[in-house]
């Protein structure tokens, strides 16, 4: 058995302090689902976890039509599906928190957790960037922000920096006529992480044409993949079956994946494309309904 020290700050200030006096093992705590679990098999290094819950900026939910979504970086999934202007306004999100793990997990996990974790197929991210989710970071240094599809930086690994945490993520507000959805692949019907994953937003104009759109993949390469092009593919077009299939192949061939024991970079390929015209058919269902 192993000491862990524990500290609940109460503010971003705070758990700055708590970081820098803790040194280098200090990690921040949010639901603990991944952490915990790496600390007890030793795949993280850790003698100090610093709870993120009791810290308000950290807890945020709110949804403001001009701001759009300030997601607090440790808010637990459940709080985001059961949020109604969640639900209407960033659905692709709510279809990820409501894949992560099972009704347990999302009691406790966080979509920060599962953004600084920094998984290639953490479920979460592909739906983030997808709604141009921007992350917040505090240092002692300052604040600075940049777009979620530049916060992984490897397996494992992402941009925040030692004594650097991330306090919540903004995502702007969605146009009048949108909608988005994220899809994974999974090869049964029990917890597990995706073999593929794929989330798509667009815009609609009243003309009927796509005005903007964005395509992200999970598990397809080293880290969660923006694919802008997938997304300008589709932009003047009519929403339909061979725009979609265009952009899902633009999505496919942007894929590079490895073959490991969930499946073969073929296989991976594949779904890339067939998730992505799925994800998009689906964003147009909920702009359509
Ligand atoms: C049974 C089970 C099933 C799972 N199923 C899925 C699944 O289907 N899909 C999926 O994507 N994941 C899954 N996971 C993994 C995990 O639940 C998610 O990644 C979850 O979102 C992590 O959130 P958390 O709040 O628990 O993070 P934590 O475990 O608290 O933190 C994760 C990492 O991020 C760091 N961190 C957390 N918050 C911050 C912050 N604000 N600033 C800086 N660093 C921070 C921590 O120090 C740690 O290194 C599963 C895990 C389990 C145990």
């Amino acid at each position: 058995m192993r000491a862990i020290q524990y500290a609940a700050p109460r503010s971003v200030d705070d758990a700055l302090a708590v970081l820098q006096e803790a040194g280098s093992n200090a990690r921040i705590l949010a639901g603990g689902t991944d952490l915990i679990v790496q600390a007890r098999t030793g795949l993280r290094e850790t003698e100090f976890f610093v709870d993120a819950k009791r810290i308000p900026d950290l807890m945020e939910l709110t949804f403001d039509p001009e701001r759009g979504l300030t997601l607090g970086a440790a808010v637990p999934c459940h709080r985001i599906y059961a949020e109604e202007a969640v639900r209407r306004h960033y659905p692709a999100l709510c279809d990820a928190a409501s894949l992560i793990g099972g009704t347990a997990i999302q009691g406790r996990a966080s979509v920060g957790g599962n953004l600084c974790n920094s998984g290639p197929a953490g479920d979460s991210i592909p739906a983030l960037i997808a709604h141009g989710a921007m992350a917040r970071i505090a240092s002692p240094r300052g604040e600075r922000e940049l777009p979620v599809e530049e916060f992984c930086t490897a397996p494992g690994r992402n941009v925040l920096e030692p004594y650097e945490l991330l306090v919540s993520l903004q995502l702007p507000a969605p146009a009048a006529r949108s909608g988005s959805r994220y899809l994974r692949f999974i090869p049964r019907n029990e917890m597990d992480i995706a073999v593929v994953g794929a989330g798509a937003y667009f815009a609609v104009s009243e003309a009927g044409r796509i005005t903007a759109a964005r395509v992200a993949l999970g598990a397809v390469a080293p880290t969660p993949l923006f694919v802008p092009e997938a997304g300008e593919s589709l932009i003047g077009k009519a929403p339909g079956e061979a725009a979609f299939a265009e952009a899902a192949e633009i999505a496919r061939n942007a894929a590079r994946p490895i073959t490991d024991m969930r499946g073969t970079a073929e296989h991976r390929k594949h779904l890339a494309g067939v998730l992505t015209r799925r994800a998009l058919q689906g964003a147009w269902e909920r702009i359509e309904s």
